[in-house]
């Protein structure tokens, strides 16, 4: 009879997943190299990473009597999502696609099914991105990819264009021991150098208050105008520690998927609603997104000669 770690990774496959790994509910890895960057305040104002740190250091407490995670990487696309007027958001914000949170739920649940079917008392709980969970050590200590220096979950072979998922469960699956992934950047330090704000600043080091991804996705009050400047053409999240890195290999054309700049800014909340309501652009919500759009538009239109002076002020 095929093994449940072997049915799931079959099966994870075919729902498109591109690597699969198991661990159990262990402390991670890296959990002390999170609270030290806690302490110096590199989580800048992402205040949730400082709750739950009992379940972050210990994953078992997500769903009690688990004994397994099975640790999960989808795919997302290496094309730059581009506005018909030549700006970009981030590729994981995927906008022609349902935010890949619920996508990624719903292929999650198939696998639930599986290992119902297979262990009928046993029950599992499904974490994507949201949980407080170390998911990048997770993945690393179940062996599928290797903690880049920029932070990133890398897949040898494939690159860091990904999403992780996890699936904790009371079943027990007995799989093959992995030693944990360890780093393979060698002598690279490509991510840290082409960092515009300096945000990496040292290998596995994020200063989140620099990070553009986090200025232009979490961080809820306006950008600073002389962030304008250094944002370049991308107003969503920012890939460029992920577009030097070699492990994600050549360059990619980009998908024009969206509409201009100057449709965005005169876009009304229910339009938006319906056209992006659904997609990981929603998470920003509408007013962020514009002013975004404005301090990337700045440097350009600072040069119009109807010029608008409508950068947020901090
Ligand atoms: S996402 Fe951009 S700003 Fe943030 S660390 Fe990477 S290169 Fe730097
Ligand atoms: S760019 Fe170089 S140093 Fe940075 S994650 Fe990729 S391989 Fe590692």
């Amino acid at each position: 009879m095929q093994p449940i770690h072997s049915l799931l990774d079959e099966k994870a496959r075919s729902l498109g997943f591109i690597a699969v790994g198991f661990t159990r509910p262990d402390r991670p890895l890296h959990f002390d190299r999170f609270t030290e960057w806690l302490e110096k305040g590199n989580n800048a104002g992402m205040a949730w990473l400082r709750r739950n740190l009992d379940v972050r250091e210990n994953p078992s407490k997500m769903l009690r009597n688990s004994r397994t995670i099975i640790s999960l990487a989808y795919p997302y696309s290496a094309r730059k999502p581009e506005s018909t007027d030549g700006f970009a958001v981030a590729r994981y914000a995927d906008p022609v696609k349902e935010d890949y949170h619920f996508r990624l739920r719903m292929l999650c649940r198939e696998l639930v099914a599986l290992i119902k079917e297979n262990e009928p008392g046993s029950r599992s709980r499904i974490c994507v991105d949201s949980a407080p969970l170390m998911e990048r050590s997770i993945a690393a200590a179940a062996g599928i990819g290797f903690i880049g220096k920029n932070n990133l979950l890398i897949i040898p072979g494939y690159g860091s264009y990904l999403y992780l998922a996890e699936i904790l469960t009371t079943a027990v699956v007995s799989f093959p021991s992995l030693e944990p992934s360890t780093n393979q950047c060698g002598s690279c330090s490509l991510c840290l150098e082409v960092c515009p704000k300096g945000a990496l600043e040292k290998p596995f080091l994020l200063n989140a208050s620099r990070c553009l991804s986090y200025l232009t996705v979490e961080d809820k009050s306006g950008l600073r105008a002389d962030i304008g400047k250094i944002l370049g053409k991308c107003f969503f999240g920012c890939d460029r520690c992920q577009e030097i890195c070699p492990f994600n290999g050549k360059t990619h054309a980009s998908d024009v998927v969206l509409p201009s700049t100057d449709v965005f800014l005169s876009m009304d909340e229910e339009t938006f609603e319906r056209d992006f309501g659904r997609t990981a652009l929603a998470r920003t919500g509408l007013e962020k997104l514009k002013g975004n759009i404005r301090a990337a538009r700045a440097p350009d239109d600072a040069n119009a000669p109807d010029s608008l002076t409508t950068m947020p002020r901090l």
